[in-house]
This record gives C-alpha cells, structure tokens and sequence, in this order.
C-alpha cells in the first residue's frame, strides 16, 4: 500500500513536471511570436552589400572619440549595436518633410517622402536615399537571422531591413531614431 502510494506520488509529480515544462513551452512560443514586428518576415536575401571589413570605412574613430562626440543611447546604438525601446525614438511619429542623416558622422541616409508608420514602434522607411551609404549584412544575434544595417560611412549600426514594406520596394528599413539626425526642408547636398 505504501509502495502504491509512493508510486502513484511519484507519478503525480512527473505528470506536474510535465505540465509545467508544457507551460513552459508554450510561455517561449508565444514570447517568441511576439518578438517585435522585427520577425514578422525572414528578410531573405535582401544583402546589397556587404561590408567584410571594418578598413573600407572612410571615418573611423576610437570608441574614447565617439564617446565624446554622442549620447550615451546614441553611443549605445550606433556603436555597441543597441536597440532603442520600441515607440519611444523622437522619430517614430514624426513625419515632418525633410532629410534624415546619420547621427554619427552625416551621411544622408533616407528622406521624409519614404518613411511611414509600420506600427512597431521604430521610424520606418521603404527605401534608403542614398544607396552607396548603407550597408546591409547578416546579423545571426539573439537567435535571429536579419540584416542588419549600417552607414556605410562610418560603420554605425541604424536598424535592420525586413521583407514586409510597402511598395514599390516591399522593404521595411527598421531604424533607430538615435542613430538619426533630421534635418527639415529641402536636402543638402551631401554627397
Ligand atoms: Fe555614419
């Protein structure tokens, strides 16, 4: 009878185990579906570029020279690859006409007549204003395969590209307002 007893214990706490480990599963699935907007597409094949090298760069600065020259999210984000918390970049809701360059060393980047709302909470634009100063490469951190992308300048981290834009590109270009610096009215020419 205490043998029955014991084994029927036993079983009931697996039986519990296995329920949790069930939550457990289903706890990360659902985490993993609401991972951002960012996942919404599997950004497949959409490299244009890709830097192998940090030496093309045309400015390059010691990490002591851009702390001095950015804010510490601005650092964060155009230097260590940070992500600013969705809805919260000056720029997400923010659709004045004009020009956006990078807010490390000013290389234009995308203009007001491609960004629009996607909803995730980052500026979203459909399509870079100058090709040649954008970088995109494979980015495999946090258990994701995006492209990454960067100013191809001075190496800042901007966003990531996804396949899931409107037309007439399809590209939603997820980029980090503190990687940015806007500029209103007509561009100038920085090229
Ligand atoms: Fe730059």
């Amino acid at each position: 009878m205490f043998v029955y007893y014991i084994n029927v214990t036993i079983d009931l706490k697996f039986q519990q185990m296995r329920i949790s480990f069930m939550h457990l599963l289903m706890l990360a699935l659902i985490g993993l579906s609401m991972s951002a907007c960012a996942q919404k597409s599997d950004s497949k094949n959409h490299i244009k570029t890709s830097m192998t090298t940090m030496d093309t760069l045309e400015i390059k600065k010691t990490d002591e020279e851009w702390r001095k020259q950015l804010s510490p999210i601005q650092f964060n984000i155009l230097r260590e690859k940070g992500t600013e918390r969705p809805f919260t970049g000056k720029y997400d809701k923010f659709y004045e006409e004009g020009t956006y360059y990078c807010a490390a060393c000013g290389a234009e980047l995308f203009t007001s007549k491609t960004k629009y709302n996607s909803g995730c909470g980052w500026p979203a634009f459909y399509e870079p204003s100058v090709n040649k100063n954008i970088v995109e490469k494979k980015d495999i951190s946090l258990g994701m395969v995006r492209i990454e992308v960067m100013c191809a300048k001075c190496g800042g981290h901007l966003g990531h590209v996804f396949n899931d834009g409107p037309q007439p590109t399809g590209l939603r270009y997820c980029i980090n307002s503190g990687s940015l610096r806007f500029e209103e009215g007509k561009k100038k020419n920085s090229e």
